[in-house]
């Protein structure tokens, strides 16, 4: 049984896809709408003879958009008539492009739009451009995708011409042989998208997402470029996501490394990981406007540093090396040691007769810390930890719920920026516990080999990632097959934090 049916329009489009897709069933549908409708209830009745677990339409097509070069594969995500009007949206377009990424071919997820006759000129593609908004051009893909296949569908298309190269020149054949060539390589993504497609159930954990800090710091940002305006400097990202950072860099924010690279007097937000004390007094210095979105949980770790160093104990913090939040908290006192795992305690230059005071980074849950407090503890008899009251509920709770689902499930997803520590330690908590865990920004990261035979999915979310990537991801692995999805809450949030008195 073959799982890929795929659609090629002439013969030696079909031809590229039979070398590239050995496995897959590869028919000829004829060139234009009419040919393409003719054969379909044919095409249609080859997919439910064959059962067939998805089909695409694969082919060359003319690239609309300047800078497209020969050989740019463009995944639809749908595809239209000349006049904008939508033929069908087509879910699997990033899952789809980000398998021909990974196999090295330059892909981009946009519209198709199907003409009834070739485009030849330069004004006639920018004219389509315009009206549908698309990126290729091709003529059979509406007619074919139009259809009820009953199974997941895509539309591949390589461009072969582009805007500078007039479709009938002296460089039509290289480019065909390059838009064929790109179009040969792309068979073994679509094999494995048809491999992976299928029935699924998923398990989304609760709580996921956003925590109360973050919610904070991102409306702080929101509401800072209202009343100050813009360009509005934020120091650091202001939570380590890739997709909130570029939503608040297209509504005014610059986002920074260092305080010297804002001007004096501008305005400029602290991110949610909290800072040293240096660098509060380097703003002052340079006469900015400081809003301060440091979550008010690292803020009471910071103010219990300050506590510890005036009672004279020695100081120890458990964090990883370099991170945002863990060079703030350093900055508190002079000479805090930084430790990251048991092994590094043995290399601690205190004093064990005098009392030493820890504190953790609060994307750190008690079970992850607790062979690196014991170490602490029996070097350092007179050792003193934090409070239960100082440990970041929404680790903790991340965590809990993705422990509690796990052992259901045959493949773990978490959505976050690989950039965000408690991300990382979600996936870490998957496998500690059998179960293969990937950090995914956005359905792009999912690659497919992952869901092949992975009948139970869990998807949970780092604290810094929005519950909009969670749903984009959810829709992904939708646009492979039937999906049952039930949501496992092993408690309620209600935590808020107050807005920054300068955004209030
Ligand atoms: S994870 Fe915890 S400490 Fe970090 S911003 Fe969120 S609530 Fe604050």
């Amino acid at each position: 049984m073959s799982t890929l049916l795929a659609l090629a329009p002439m013969s030696m489009e079909a031809g590229a896809l039979r070398r590239g897709a050995p496995g897959a069933l590869v028919a000829r549908t004829g060139a234009g709408p009419s040919r393409a409708a003719a054969g379909l209830d044919g095409h249609l009745a080859t997919a439910r003879r064959h059962g067939v677990a998805a089909v695409a339409v694969a082919g060359v097509a003319g690239g609309l958009v300047a800078g497209m070069v020969p050989g740019q594969v463009v995944v639809a995500d749908r595809v239209l008539r000349p006049d904008g009007s939508v033929v069908a949206e087509l879910a699997s377009a990033a899952l789809l492009a980000g398998a021909l990424r990974r196999d090295g071919l330059r892909a981009s997820v946009g519209g198709v739009v199907s003409t009834t006759r070739l485009v030849r000129s330069d004004a006639e593609r920018r004219a389509l451009a315009e009206s549908s908004g698309a990126l290729a051009v091709d003529l059979e893909s509406a007619t074919l995708v139009e259809a009820d296949w009953g199974r997941p569908a895509a539309v591949v298309r390589v461009v072969a011409d582009v805007p500078g190269h007039r479709l009938v020149s002296p460089r039509t054949a290289l480019d065909l042989a390059r838009g064929l060539s790109a179009l040969c390589r792309s068979g073994p993504g679509m094999q494995r998208w048809a491999e992976a497609a299928g029935r699924r159930s998923v398990i989304l954990a609760g709580p996921r997402s956003y925590c109360a800090g973050v919610e904070r710091a991102i409306e702080t940002v929101r509401r800072a470029v209202e009343r100050f305006g813009t360009p509005l400097y934020v120091r650091r990202q202001i939570v380590h996501n890739a997709h909130v950072v570029a939503e608040l860099e297209s509504a005014g924010a610059v986002f920074v490394r260092e305080l010297d690279q804002v001007p004096e007097g501008a305005t400029v937000v602290l991110s949610a990981h909290g800072v040293s004390p240096a660098v509060r007094a380097e703003a002052a210095s340079r006469q900015l406007r400081v809003v301060d979105a440091t979550c008010p949980l690292v803020a009471k770790v910071h103010t219990e540093m300050r506590r510890h160093a005036a009672r004279g104990d020695q100081l120890v913090l458990i964090g990883h090396p370099g991170h945002d939040e863990t060079e703030g908290t350093l900055g508190e006192a002079p000479g805090i040691a930084l430790v990251e795992a048991p092994s590094d305690v043995a290399r601690l230059d205190l004093d064990p007769e005098r009392p030493v005071a820890y504190a953790t980074q609060t994307t750190l849950s008690p079970e992850e810390t607790s062979e690196t407090v014991a170490a602490l503890a029996a070097r350092f008899p007179l050792l003193r930890g934090p409070s239960v009251s100082d440990i970041c509920y929404a680790t903790h709770n991340r965590q809990e719920a993705l422990a509690a689902i796990a052992p259901r499930c045959d493949l773990v997803l978490v959505v976050g920026s690989a950039t965000s520590s408690n991300s990382r330690r979600l996936v870490e908590v998957a496998e500690r516990l059998g179960v293969p865990g990937h950090l995914v920004d956005d359905e792009a990261g999912i690659d497919l080999d992952w869901l092949a035979g992975a009948s139970t999915v869990g998807v949970t979310a780092g604290a810094s990632a929005p519950e909009s990537d969670v749903t984009r991801v959810l829709r992904a692995i939708e646009s492979l097959g039937p999906l049952e999805l039930t949501t496992a809450e092993v408690r309620r949030e209600s935590v808020t934090f107050p807005l920054p008195q300068e955004v209030r």
